[in-house]
C-alpha cells in the first residue's frame, strides 16, 4: 500500500502501481527527482514512494515545474491506454471479448518476484506485449508469500536456498474490491472445508493480472500456506496450487464478470480451469457435462513447454479422487470418466492422471514453443492418437519471443529509437530490419563498449555485496572492486543449473579454459550465474564446481560466479555480454529465451542447435556448437575449438578505425534479422492469427442457442463411436493411366451416414536417397470422392480419386476419418480406419 500523497501528486500513485515502469522509461526522470538515491538503489517507484519522506513530497507538490512534468507523464499514460493499437487497427471487426492467460508464474520484474525461470519470464513478457499491442487479455496467477528461493553461496562454495517473506502490502499489487466495496474472495471446495482465496490485481499497462491468495485468516494455518512457495512442497501441495489456479482463477473471473472467449493454458498447470469452466457452461446452457465440454474445448488453447514425458505433471488417481468428489458431484459424471480424460488409455485404472494428456484432450488447439519443439511434442503426444501418422498429430508451434523494450539497454534503446522511432514495438515490425542498416559501425561498436562497461560496473557492486555477506576480508573485497576488464571479450552463461543444460562443458578441460582466459593478447572473461533446484544434487554440484573454479589461480580473476540469478542480473548480463553461451542437450531445450535477449542489444549467440537456435541459426548471425550431441566430451571439444579458432580471434580482429568489422557485421545481421522475429510482438501476433481468433469464433458458435451446435457435435461423436468398429473395407481397384492412376475403393459403413466421415487417400512422405530432400518431403493426403452406393450391396459405398503422380499406387492407402465441418480431426475425434484387404 502507498502512503497518502499531497493532492497535487496523486498521479504518482497511478504511475507507481502500473508495472509499465518495468519497460517504459517515460517517468524515470520524475522518480529521479523524487529521490535520486532511492531511485538509483531500487529503480522501483513503488518502494520509492513508500520510503520517501513527507517533507520531500510536500516540497515536490509545491514545485510547479515538477507538477507540470507529472501532468505530461500522466497524459502520455492516458494516451497509451486509450489507443486502438495494433490489434484494434488490424482487427476492427474481431469479436474476442477476452483471452484469459493462466500461468503458475509471472516474471514481470524484480518488484514482483513470482517466477522461477523461463516459463515465468515468458508469461510476464506476454502480458507486457499484450498491453503494447492492445490485445484484450487478462492474466491469472497466484500471489506467493515466499515465491521462489533465493540462492546464497557460502564460504565453501555451496548453494543454500533462502526464502524471503514478501508482504503483499509492500508489493505493487492492489486488493480487488467488489461492487459493494468488499475485498473480493472466491471459494474452492476442499474435502470437509472451503478454501477461501483473496484476489489481488497487478496492473501491467492495460492488462490486469489477477492473483489468488490463500493466506486468509479464516483458512486453517496449513491452507493459508498453499500459496506460499512456488514449486516448493510435494505432490499434494502442487496439486492444491493447481486447483487454486484453475478453479479459483475461473471463479474470480466470473465474479469480476470478465467475459472470456479463450482460455490459454500456459503448461498443463492450469488444466483444472477446464473443469470449472465446463461447470459454468452447464449452468448457463442447462446441458450436461459432455456437450458443455465440447463448447469449452473450442475456447481453449494449450501450450506445452516440456520436451520429455517425465516432465509432465501426473497425479495418482487416489489423490485426485480424494479432492475431486465435490467437483464430480457438480459435474455429474463418474469418477472414472473424469480420470479417463487424463489417461492415455481411459480404461486403464493403473494409469495416473496426466495433466498434459488432460489438457490436450480438452483443447481445440495445442502448440509447442519452437519449430523443433513442435516436432518433439508431436512425437510425445502420439500415443493419444493411435494409428495416426506423426505428421497428423495436432500440435503446431509458435516460437517464443521476448518483450524487447523490457530487455534493451538505455544505449540500444536510443540506437533503435534513432533508427526506428519510439513506437517500434507497438505495431508492424516488418521494417525494423532495414532501419538497423542506417546505424554506422562506429555507433554500434561504441554502444557495445558502453554496455560492457555498465555490466562490469554492476557486476563489481553485486559481487562486493555478495562477498561481504559471505564474510570476505578487506583484501578480497578490494580485489572484487576492480575485477574484470571492460575491454576484454565477455562471455555469459546464465540459466538453471541442471544436467540437461550442461553447465560444466567448459570445466571439462581446465588447462584449455585457463589458456583462453589468460591469453596474453586475446583474453576472455566469463560471467556465470544460475540456481539449482533444492533437490537437484547434480545441479548443485555444478554450482559448487564453478564457484570453486572462480577462486583458483587458473581462473586469473577472469571468471565470476554471480549469486541468485534473477531478472535484474539477467537484465545486466544480456545487455553487456558480447557472447551468450547455451549448451543444452538436444532435444531437451524446448525453446530457451535468454539468448533472444541479447539480440536487441547486439550480443551474439554461441549455442548448441536446439530450441529456438536450431531455427534461427545461420553463420552470419553467430555460432553453432556441433559435435556429437550425445557426448558431452565431444560437445565440449567442439565448443573449445570454436572459441579458440573463431570467436575469440574475430573479436580482436580490428580495422584501421579500431573496430572489429567482421564482428560488427554479425551484430548487425543478428540485430536486424533476428530481433523482430524473436520478439513477443511477433509471438503474440502469431497467437492471434493462428489460434485466438479461430478459437473465439468456434467457441461462440458452439455456445450460441444454448449450445445447439455442441449438442450436435456430441451426438456426432456418439454415433461414430457406435458404428466405427463395424466399418469394413472392400475391394480396391487401380486403373493406371499415363499421368498416374485412378483408384476406387468400397467401404461398408453399417448404418453410418457417409456424411459423417471423410475417405482419404494417404501416402507417406517419399524416402529420397538424398538426405537434403527428405526434409522437404511432405506426406500426401487426397480427399476421395463419394461415387454412391456400391452396386448390389446394402450400406456399402464406393469412393474414387484420380492421382497424378509418378509414384507407385502401392504407396497410397485409403483411410476413413470422422468428418464434421465444425470439428477438428483428429484433435477432437481421433477415430481412424485404414484400408485392409478383406
Ligand atoms: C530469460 C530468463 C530465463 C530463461 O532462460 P533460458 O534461456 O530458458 O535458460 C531464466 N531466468 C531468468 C532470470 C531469465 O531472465
Amino acid at each position: 500500500m502507498l502512503p497518502d500523497l499531497p493532492v497535487a501528486l496523486a498521479g504518482l500513485k497511478e504511475l507507481a502501481t502500473d508495472l509499465r515502469w518495468t519497460w517504459s522509461h517515460a517517468a524515470d526522470a520524475l522518480w529521479q527527482q523524487v529521490d535520486a538515491e532511492l531511485w538509483g538503489k531500487t529503480e522501483n517507484p513503488y518502494v520509492l514512494l513508500q520510503n520517501v519522506g513527507h517533507n520531500q513530497l510536500q516540497a515536490l507538490a509545491d514545485n510547479p515545474d515538477f507538477c507540470h512534468k507529472l501532468q505530461e507523464v500522466l497524459i502520455e499514460r492516458q494516451d497509451y491506454l486509450a489507443r486502438c493499437g495494433w490489434y484494434g487497427d488490424s482487427y476492427p471487426q474481431a469479436s474476442i471479448r477476452h483471452i484469459a492467460f493462466f500461468s503458475m508464474e509471472y516474471g514481470l520484474g524484480t518488484a514482483l518476484p513470482f517466477y522461477a525461470g523461463g516459463l515465468g519470464i515468458l508469461s510476464g513478457d506476454i502480458l507486457k506485449a499484450a498491453s503494447d499491442l492492445c490485445i484484450p487479455l487478462v492474466g491469472v496467477g497466484l500471489l506467493y508469500h515466499q515465491g521462489y528461493f533465493r540462492q546464497m553461496i557460502d564460504a565453501d562454495n555451496r548453494q543454500h536456498e533462502i526464502y524471503t517473506t514478501y508482504q503483499p502490502s509492500m508489493l505493487p499489487v492492489r486488493p480487488v474490491f467488489t461492487e459493494l466495496g468488499d475485498w473480493l474472495q472466491v471459494k474452492v471446495d476442499l474435502p470437509g472445508r472451503p478454501l477461501l482465496l483473496r484476489v489481488w490485481v497487478a496492473q501491467v499497462g492495460s492488462v490486469s493480472l489477477y492473483l489468488l491468495d490463500s493466506n486468509h485468516p479464516l483458512n486453517s494455518p496449513i491452507d493459508q500456506g498453499i500459496t506460499s512457495q512456488l514449486y516448493g512442497g510435494g505432490q499434494e501441495l502442487r496439486f492444491l496450487q493447481e486447483l487454486v489456479l484453475g478453479v479459483g482463477g475461473w471463479r474470480a473471473l466470473e465474479a469480476l464478470k470478465v467475459e472470456i472467449d479463450v482460455c490459454h493454458l500456459n503448461e498443463g498447470h492450469a488444466a483444472f480451469v477446464i473443469l470449472e469452466r465446463t461447470h459454468s457452461l452447464m449452468k448457463a446452457t442447462g446441458l450436461s457435462f459432455w456437450p458443455s465440454l465440447w463448447i469449452n474445448r473450442a475456447g481453449t488453447l494449450f501450450t506445452t513447454h516440456t520436451s520429455v514425458a517425465s516432465a509432465f505433471d501426473t497425479y495418482d488417481a487416489a489423490l485426485i479422487a480424494r479432492y475431486a468428489s465435490p467437483l464430480i458431484e457438480r459435474l455429474q459424471i463418474g469418477e472414472e470418466e473424469l480420470l479417463g480424460l487424463g489417461r492415455k488409455n481411459p480404461q486403464d485404472a493403473r494409469e495416473p492422471f496426466n495433466l498434459a494428456w488432460f489438457s490436450m484432450r480438452c483443447s481445440l488447439f495445442a502448440n509447442g514453443v519452437s519449430r523443433k519443439h513442435g516436432e518433439t511434442s508431436r512425437d510425445l503426444f502420439r500415443e493419444l492418437y493411435p494409428h495416426w501418422p506423426v505428421r497428423d498429430i495436432p500440435i503446431g508451434h509458435i516460437t517464443n519471443g521476448i518483450h524487447m523494450p523490457s530487455w534493451d539497454s538505455q544505449w540500444t534503446d536510443s540506437l533503435w529509437t534513432k533508427a526506428a522511432g519510439k513506437e517500434r514495438w507497438k505495431g508492424d515490425i516488418d521494417e525494423l530490419a532495414s532501419a538497423i542498416n542506417q546505424i554506422s559501425d562506429q555507433e554500434l561498436w561504441h554502444c557495445r563498449n558502453r554496455q560492457r562497461q555498465d555490466l562490469i560496473e554492476h557486476v563489481r557492486k553485486r559481487h562486493v555485496r555478495e562477498l561481504s555477506q559471505r564474510g570476505a576480508d578487506k583484501l578480497t573485497l578490494d580485489r572484487a572492486e576492480r575485477v574484470l576488464d571492460p575491454n576484454i571479450l565477455t562471455l555469459g552463461f546464465a540459466r538453471r543449473f541442471t544436467e540437461y543444460k550442461r553447465p560444466g562443458l567448459l570445466l571439462m578441460d581446465l588447462s584449455r579454459l585457463a589458456a583462453l582466459l589468460n591469453h596474453p593478447v586475446h583474453p576472455l572473461q566469463i560471467l556465470i550465474a544460475g540456481k539449482a533446484h533444492a533437490r537437484d544434487s547434480a545441479g548443485k554440484a555444478f554450482v559448487h564446481d564453478w564457484a570453486q573454479f572462480c577462486q583458483s589461480p587458473a581462473a586469473g580473476n577472469r571468471v565470476i560466479f554471480l549469486e541468485d540469478y534473477d531478472i535484474t542480473l539477467a537484465h545486466d548480463m544480456v545487455q553487456g555480454v558480447d557472447v551468450w553461451l547455451n549448451t543444452p542437450k538436444p532435444p531437451w531445450e524446448a525453446c530457451g529465451t535468454s539468448g533472444m535477449k541479447v539480440l536487441v542489444n547486439g550480443g551474439l549467440n554461441l549455442s548448441v542447435l536446439d530450441g529456438w537456435w536450431a531455427q534461427a541459426y545461420d553463420n552470419q548471425y553467430g555460432w553453432a556448437i556441433c559435435g556429437d550431441s550425445d557426448s558431452d566430451e565431444d560437445t565440449s571439444r567442439a565448443l573449445f575449438e570454436l572459441l579458440e579458432t573463431d570467436v575469440v580471434p574475430l573479436f580482436y580482429q580490428r580495422n584501421s578505425a579500431g573496430v572489429p568489422g567482421e564482428w560488427i557485421a554479425r551484430i548487425r545481421a543478428s540485430m536486424a534479422d533476428l530481433t523482430p522475429h524473436f520478439s513477443s510482438n511477433r509471438m503474440l501476433r502469431d497467437y492471434i492469427d493462428q489460434y485466438y481468433l479461430k478459437a473465439a469464433v468456434a467457441y461462440q458458435a458452439r455456445l450460441a442457442n444454448r449450445g445447439q451446435l455442441a449438442t450436435e457435435l456430441r451426438e456426432w461423436e456418439h454415433t461414430l463411436q457406435r458404428y466405427w468398429c463395424e466399418l469394413r473395407w472392400g475391394a480396391k481397384r487401380v486403373v493406371p493411366n499415363p499421368a498416374g492412376f485412378t483408384l476406387e475403393v468400397d467401404i461398408y459403413l453399417d448404418g453410418l451416414s457417409p456424411d459423417l466421415i471423410e475417405v482419404q487417400l494417404y501416402a507417406d512422405a517419399q524416402i529420397y536417397a538424398d538426405v537434403q530432400q527428405k526434409d522437404a518431403a511432405e506426406p500426401e493426403c487426397l480427399i476421395m470422392k463419394l461415387l454412391g452406393y456400391k452396386r448390389g450391396a446394402i450400406d456399402s459405398y464406393t469412393y474414387r480419386t484420380e492421382v497424378l503422380t509418378a509414384r507407385p499406387s502401392d504407396d497410397y492407402t485409403p483411410r476413413a476419418i470422422p468428418f464434421h465441418e465444425h470439428a477438428l480431426t483428429p484433435q477432437e475425434n481421433c477415430l481412424i480406419s485404414w484400408w485392409q484387404s478383406a
